[in-house]
């Protein structure tokens, strides 16, 4: 357990939890080499030049190359037909050496992200976004979970915070952030809540929560009028503004009225890259055996 700093309200550190996931996956990578002789490899995969994934692919490398994954990027051009970018990914898929694929997001427009990701072997898919890791997931079965979810219930669990029969808030409802969340809090007996754009009074639901997760991508939607006083309150969202970064929640006026919070940045963020390096290790030992 990581010890709650002073104060009324206790921020959850996001930054030592994903160091700590860093070296327990750095344990495991050489425990698995020394049993084994073989090492995990994650593939991520960059199409064209978008400035923004291209810094969060060198980051996912970076942080692999650190805890002794291998680093098998590819990086294709913008203008790839669909059939050789699947081509590629078959390529991947049946090579031993790539333990993990990650398509980053979005793809150019002419791609059907649909249908590539589908090319990736549930057993390799450390981004848990095709239709058979969703599909383990909905029915509650083993497999490779999306990591910015496994990284809130983490940091949860890295303080302590009691799931089983709370009450949960999720708000947001996509593929990739709040409907795997809510069906991981279900498995672990929480009460789930899920809220979206057509819920009609927001604040009054998340007020009924002992735990508030917001992923809904609106800059400080959710304010003192959605916090029970005591609330655990995480915000995944991150907004690029003039003044800096800013989350789905207003920090300001929550601040004293949650008994947790994540801060933005240095929460979730944190804690997406360093699920990522869990998962690749965990499907490796799934692979080698
Ligand atoms: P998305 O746009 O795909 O989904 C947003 C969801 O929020 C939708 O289901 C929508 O119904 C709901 N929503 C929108 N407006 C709402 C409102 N006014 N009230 C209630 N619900 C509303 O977004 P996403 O990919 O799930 O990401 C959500 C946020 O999390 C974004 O800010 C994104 O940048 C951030 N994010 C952070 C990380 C991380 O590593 N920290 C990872 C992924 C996403």
């Amino acid at each position: 357990m990581i010890t709650p700093q002073e104060g009324r309200t206790t921020v959850l550190d996001g930054r030592a939890s994903a160091e700590r996931v860093r070296a327990e996956v750095a344990g495991q990578v050489q425990a698995l080499v020394a049993r084994t002789g073989r090492r995990p490899g994650l593939a991520t995969i960059l199409v064209g030049d978008d400035p923004a994934s291209q810094v969060y692919v060198s980051n996912k490398r970076r942080a692999c190359a650190a805890v002794g994954i291998r680093d098998l990027h590819r990086l294709l051009p913008a203008d790839i037909a669909e059939s050789e970018a699947a081509a590629v990914l078959d390529e991947l898929a049946a090579d031993d050496e790539v333990t993990g694929i990650l398509l980053q997001l979005p793809l150019p427009e002419h791609l059907d992200r649909r249908d590539l990701l589908e090319r990736i072997p549930a057993e390799k898919d450390v981004d848990g976004l095709t239709v058979a890791s969703a599909g383990l997931l909905a029915q509650g079965r083993d497999g490779l979970r999306p990591c910015t979810p496994a990284g809130v219930l983490r940091l949860l669990d890295d303080y302590e915070i009691p799931l089983r029969g709370a009450e949960v808030v999720v708000v947001g409802r996509s593929e990739l952030v709040g409907r795997p969340l809510a069906q991981m809090l279900l498995q672990r007996d929480a009460t789930v809540t899920v809220c979206h754009s057509r819920t009609r009074d927001l604040a009054e639901v998340c007020r009924r929560a002992d735990v508030v997760i917001a992923a809904a991508g609106v800059p400080r939607l959710l304010s003192a009028s959605a916090v029970r006083p005591g609330a655990v309150v995480v915000d995944v969202g991150i907004h690029r503004e003039q003044g800096g970064l800013c989350g789905d929640v207003d920090h300001d006026a929550v601040i004293d009225i949650a008994g947790h919070l994540t801060p933005v940045p240095g929460g979730v963020g944190p804690m997406t890259i360093a699920m990522l390096l869990a998962n690749t290790v965990r499907a490796a030992r799934l692979q080698f055996g």
